[in-house]
């Protein structure tokens, strides 16, 4: 019989982070095996018997999770902490309860218990609906338990491999560990999705929404090219060592760039960081940018109850503005509401809150909550000296940005508006009129264009900035920049896809905010090539008819 793993295949997805890596495949299941399911026998136990294997299970899980906290950092250990607790969590265990007695088995009770709460995170939405995916987790998890299985997820290998599964859970994104993990290949996702974010800090390189990727067979040894897209499986051992060995010396070379952003012929470009608070923004401020071009402040606020007076929120903005004392910080306005609920600002109940009152909407009812921000923001500018940008989250009309900039200067402050709305790219030129600058938010620009939720994780073919009719827009707004002669940036995700980054360039974006981890690639590769390259690679990719053509065009015109 032959060997399924040896024929090679070639499969692709969007490719979300560079670089190429070639090891063995673990595809990592993200369910219990239905076999071990069939096997189990629930009427091997009495009401007390399951319960019992309940806790046990559910004990084991939390246990699972709190190790790996201890041997996380950060954001990875607050997530696995939280899933402990949930696995834990005492009403979990009454819902299972309460089906046992029910007279349904042990499985089924888990089932029914886990999707009770499923149904309550949901309903509340925001980040609790969030936790949804958690639930799931915890589920598979104790199943796995009790049905005598390993845990289900990502077993982090001894030896380095090329992770492949249908998409990550938060609790297997928190303890990647890039030494081990050589390239992330998932089966759903986009390039917005939560496994694309986290491999970007950490600079793994990944292809997500890889049709055809849980076919692949543990242990085939894969070729994965995180700018092309592709996955080989099974290519010319000595033809893969050399395509990872070019590409280590290509990284090699990026991270001794040391900025300033500007192109082989001298047009600079602002390289700037996105930063969530203080912690960030010290982290930030060591590596060669010349300032923050996106301050999400509503970051800062996502555990609030109530709204922090205009001296407390001084001081937060100000941790932020001190490091880039001499450069600049870009803050932008709270933008509650739809995925980041902040509890003092978003709407309740809205029926499709991404479409609802979230970012400077949130004004229009309640001016004040705006009024003490940009107060606050104009305290901290003034206690650090760093220069200070300010700018509103979905815009949608001149009208909102007249306002906009009229309270953001009689304050002292330099005024812009972020472009998420299509209605803001189309009237880009008119923006410009009434304020200083503009900062293309893709990440919402994409989602409101194309019609596609950026959380949707089958939807990743459309939820990618490359699409035609979201370069076509960028286009608009940067040539409206030109004319104006005023700055256009771009802050959402795109920026720190180093060929898409290019490409904006060459249509006129005149500074990239990114995540630190994408810095120095996004630099290194700008410096490469010479003004009119970038612009002949941006009419290419504009020319083009799906975000892949458009990025074979713009890889074909720069010769990489
Ligand atoms: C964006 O929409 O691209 C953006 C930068 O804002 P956020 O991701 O915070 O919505
Ligand atoms: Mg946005």
């Amino acid at each position: 019989m032959s060997d399924p793993s040896s024929a090679t295949l070639t499969l692709h997805g969007t490719p979300v982070v560079p670089g190429v890596a070639y090891g063995p495949a673990l595809v990592v299941r993200g369910e219990v095996s239905p076999d071990a399911i069939a096997r189990f026998d629930g009427s091997a136990y009495d009401e007390d018997g399951a319960l019992a294997a309940y806790d046990e299970a559910a004990d084991a899980v939390a246990e699972g999770f709190a190790r790996r906290a201890d041997k996380a950092s950060g954001a990875a250990a607050e997530v696995l902490t939280a899933s402990a607790g949930l696995a834990r969590d005492k009403g979990l265990r009454s819902a299972v309860r309460k089906h046992l007695k029910a007279g349904d088995d042990l499985l089924a009770s888990v089932h029914a218990g886990v999707a009770q709460f499923v149904q309550v995170f949901s309903s509340m939405g925001g980040l609790m609906a969030e936790r949804v995916t958690d639930l799931h987790d915890i589920e598979r998890r104790v199943v796995a338990h009790v049905v005598g299985e390993a845990e289900p997820g990502v077993q982090m290998p001894d030896t380095p491999a090329v992770l492949v599964a249908e998409d990550l859970a938060p609790s297997d994104t928190a303890t990647l560990d890039p030494r081990v993990v050589l390239a992330l290949v998932t089966e759903r996702g986009g390039p917005t999705s939560h496994t694309a974010i986290i491999a970007r800090q950490l600079a793994i390189p990944c292809v997500v929404g890889t049709s055809g990727a849980m076919t692949l067979v543990a242990g085939t040894p894969l070729l994965v090219d995180g700018v092309a897209g592709t996955i080989e499986s099974s290519p010319d051992p000595d033809e893969a060592e050399r395509l990872v060995a070019a590409d280590r010396v290509a990284r090699e070379a990026l991270a001794t760039w040391t900025g300033p952003g500007e192109t082989a012929d001298g047009t600079r470009v602002k390289i700037l960081a996105n930063v969530a608070d203080g912690e960030s923004a010290r982290a930030a401020a060591s590596g060669p940018v010349e300032g923050v071009g996106l301050f999400r402040t509503e970051l800062c606020f996502l555990n609030r109850v109530d709204e922090p007076s205009v001296e407390e929120q001084a001081s937060i903005y100000g941790e932020v503005l001190a490091p880039f004392a001499g450069r600049y910080v870009v803050v932008r306005t709270l933008d509650a509401g739809s995925d980041k609920p902040v509890a003092f600002a978003t709407h309740e109940g809205e029926e499709n809150p991404a479409l609802g009152v979230r970012g400077l909407r949130l004004s229009f009812d309640k001016p004040e909550l705006l009024a003490r921000q940009l107060d606050g923001i104009a305290a901290a500018a003034r206690e650090t000296g760093t220069e200070t940008w300010v700018m509103a989250p979905m815009v949608a009309t001149v009208a909102e940005a007249t306002d906009f900039a009229a309270a953001v200067r009689g304050r002292g402050l330099k005024p812009g508006v972020m472009v998420e709305v299509p209605s803001a790219a189309l009237l880009a030129h008119r923006m410009l009129e009434v304020v200083d600058f503009l900062s293309i938010g893709t990440n919402d620009l994409t989602q409101y264009t194309m019609a596609a939720d950026r959380m949707a994780s089958d939807l990743a073919h459309l939820t990618d900035a490359w699409q035609p009719a979201v370069l076509q827009l960028i286009a608009i707004t940067a040539e409206a920049g030109k004319q104006a002669g005023k700055p256009v940036g771009v802050c959402g995700e795109a920026a720190a896809d180093p060929l898409l980054a290019c490409v904006l360039v060459g249509m006129g974006i005149t500074s990239l905010s990114m995540a630190s981890a994408a810095v120095r690639p996004v630099g290194a590769r700008l410096a490469s090539a010479n003004m009119d390259h970038l612009e002949d690679a941006g009419e290419a990719a504009l020319a083009a008819s799906d975000p892949m053509a458009a990025r074979d065009a713009a890889r074909r015109v720069l010769g990489a």
